[in-house]
């Protein structure tokens, strides 16, 4: 198998709209990582199941901001899926409800 052209790191918005752009091309090969696997679960597509999904360790990186000086020095988790946004009729290209 011939390397591909280009290689993206997370298949994200940012992501999937770039592998999707590049392969307009015909003879343009990309290779798509993601870290995470499929945003097709129950739990993310119901909004009731918010809390789970945050703190679910598979579907997000559960990582800490620094102490926050105006916070008191209280540390926050930042948000950030971890889930490979799989294409569906209903949602624009490369986006997940939740992430
Ligand atoms: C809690 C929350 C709610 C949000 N709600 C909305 C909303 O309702 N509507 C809206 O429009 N926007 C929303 N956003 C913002 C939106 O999610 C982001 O703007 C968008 O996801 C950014 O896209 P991105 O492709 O740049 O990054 P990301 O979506 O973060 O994609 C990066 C991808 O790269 C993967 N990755 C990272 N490192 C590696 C590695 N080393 N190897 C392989 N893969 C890797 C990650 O797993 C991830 O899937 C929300 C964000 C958060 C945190």
């Amino acid at each position: 198998m011939a390397p591909p052209d280009y290689i993206i790191v997370g298949a994200g918005p940012a992501g999937c709209v770039l592998a999707s752009r590049l392969t307009e091309a015909p003879t343009t090969s990309v290779l798509l990582l993601e870290a995470g696997g499929s945003d097709r679960k129950l739990t993310i597509a119901m909004p009731a199941a918010i809390p789970f999904v945050y703190q679910n360790k598979a579907l997000g990186w559960t990582e800490m901001a620094g102490p926050a000086p105006f916070l008191d020095g209280q540390m926050i988790d930042e948000k950030r899926g971890r889930v490979q946004l799989d294409q569906r009729d209903d949602l624009q290209p490369g986006q997940s409800p939740r992430f």
